[in-house]
């Protein structure tokens, strides 16, 4: 008989790994299939997209790129000034990032062996009756578990786009740009989404002239426009060259040029780099994962189908994360990991997808949960809407970072808080606060009358929920009538 467990879990990124500790910490037993192995070391590795070549290692570059373009170009002002040139040592900055990833991923592993989580080494195929097979990476050895219940979160991979196939480390995706060990002089990145941006201002810190095609005519279309818009403005005077319009049709390498065609506005152009990044989105990953006889049903975008309690069409059977409906962020996926184990463990847990905080990692960030402006136009809300720019933030102006601001949408009945976007400093960690209150159904004026620290960012929060009902007092309101 095969092994048995209460639960599998296929894939061990944030939402496979999140779902396997929880359901082992209810008194499950649990097992993680896992097929990753690390493309330096060679080694099998836990974590997923985000711990090897997703959010973490992109946060650690950007770190390093912001500090680097900080001592060339923002010290003077706070009177500091740096004999001698700043020099970066890229293979440094990429061994830091490689360590950090290690650290982490090593991390998962020591987590999987407190909880008593087996790691079912190799790819994982789902039989009939609820079996999963496990095929070891050389392929040599076979072996089958029998799940009680299963857990599919095998997550993402990056789209490719035909017309631009990948090429060693000259065409590369978005795991390929984590790993670069030299500053290209001309670097294009095609799709001007989460993922592009934040690898293009990486590489545009470091030095490289950086040119952004993205074939849709708007700017951040999920996001807050004047949030987008201010945002252009402030990546535009950084130097990135964002091209909006622009479809890119083909791309070929000579003598080590990439030529690449786009269309836009005005015809057909060609552009010269060095080097490429292809950032054009990704997919769910569900290749080869159900043998013939298992019938599973996909959406139409390949994506594993599930209603809102992650429960596929198969009873037993779940799925979370990048692999299902809804935001391609680690943190959804996490928590649709808990509720799930939590489920199977006979409670009765659900997620509040009104309320998944999005954010990208570029300066300014750029951070938001709940509407858009936008959305609430065409839905027919009727809301009230408070901005705060850092401009008029002491503790933004002490910092030297006053690009941006704060916009509070709140319902014009109920004052219930809708969609709060920032862009700025911090944005990432402000756009908590948020989220917690709109998690407890809070108005814009139960910020408004709470009290926050001063001097801190955390402030154009308030004054951004004040301004809603016209009463900032670090800005003038707008005129009442
Ligand atoms: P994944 O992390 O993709 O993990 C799936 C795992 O399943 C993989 O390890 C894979 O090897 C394994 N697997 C697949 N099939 C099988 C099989 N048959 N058998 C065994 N194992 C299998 N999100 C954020 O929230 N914040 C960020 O800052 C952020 N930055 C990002 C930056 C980049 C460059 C990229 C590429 C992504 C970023 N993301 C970010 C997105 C985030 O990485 C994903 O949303 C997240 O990793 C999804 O988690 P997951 O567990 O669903 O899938
Ligand atoms: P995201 O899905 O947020 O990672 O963003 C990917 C971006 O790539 C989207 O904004 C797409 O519009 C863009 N994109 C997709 N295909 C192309 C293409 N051929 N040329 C330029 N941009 C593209």
């Amino acid at each position: 008989m095969a092994d048995a467990f209460d639960v599998i879990v296929i894939g061990s990124g944030p939402a496979g790994y999140v779902a396997a500790i929880r359901c082992a910490q209810l008194g499950l037993k649990t097992a993680c299939v896992e097929k990753w192995i690390n493309n330096k070391s060679n080694k099998p590795a836990l974590g997923g997209t985000c711990l090897n070549v997703g959010c973490i290692p992109s946060k650690a570059l950007l770190e390093s790129s912001e500090k680097f373009d900080e001592s060339r170009h923002h010290m003077a002002e706070h009177g500091i000034s740096i004999d001698g040139q700043v020099n970066i040592d890229v293979p440094a900055m990429i061994a830091r990032k490689d360590k950090i990833v290690g650290e982490l991923t090593g991390g998962i592993a020591q987590l999987f062996k407190a909880n008593g989580i087996e790691w079912l080494q190799g790819t994982g195929k789902i039989f009939p009756d609820k079996h999963v097979q496990v095929t070891s990476a050389d392929g040599k050895t076979v072996n089958s578990y029998a799940g009680e219940n299963i857990i599919i979160a095998t997550g993402s991979v990056p789209f490719e786009l035909p017309a631009t196939p990948l090429h060693e480390d000259v065409v590369v995706d978005s795991a390929g740009a984590l790993d670069w060990t030299d500053i290209p002089k001309r670097l294009c990145v095609i799709g001007a989404g989460v993922i592009g941006l934040e690898l293009g201002s990486v590489w545009r810190r470091l030095g490289s002239e950086v040119v952004v095609l993205e074939a849709q005519d708007t700017f951040l279309p999920m996001a807050d426009q004047r949030i987008a818009k201010d945002s252009l403005r402030q990546f535009t005077a950084q130097g990135l060259d964002i091209r909006l319009s622009a479809r890119v049709v083909s791309s070929k390498i000579e003598n080590n040029t990439v030529t690449i065609e786009y269309q836009d506005k005005d015809g057909d152009q060609t552009l010269e780099v060095d080097r490429m990044i292809v950032a054009v989105g990704r997919r769910a990953f569900t290749d080869d994962l159900c043998n013939d006889d298992v019938e599973m049903e996909f959406d139409e975008r390949g994506l594993v189908h599930v209603n809102d309690y992650c429960e596929t069409s198969i009873p037993g059977i779940y799925a979370v994360g990048d692999v299902v409906r809804g935001p391609m962020l680690a943190h959804k996926g996490s928590e649709e990991g808990v509720m799930v184990a939590e489920r199977i463990a006979g409670q009765h847990s659900h997620l509040n997808y009104e309320a998944i905080p999005s954010v990208i990692y570029t300066l300014p960030e750029i951070a938001w949960v709940g509407k858009t402006e936008e959305q609430l136009k065409s839905d027919g809300i009727k809301y009230n809407a408070g901005s705060f720019p850092f401009a008029a933030s002491g503790r933004a102006k002490a910092m030297a970072q006053t690009a941006g601001m704060v916009r509070v949408l709140a319902d014009a009945e109920t004052d219930r808080v809708l969609g709060v976007h920032i862009c700025g400093p911090s944005a990432s960690e402000l756009i908590g606060q948020a989220v917690i209150v709109m998690e407890y159904e809070g108005t814009s004026e139960d910020i408004a009358r709470t009290v926050f620290s001063h001097p801190t960012l955390s402030e154009a929060v308030h004054e951004a929920a004040l301004g809603a009902d016209n009463r900032a007092i670090h800005i003038a309101n707008r005129k009442r009538n």
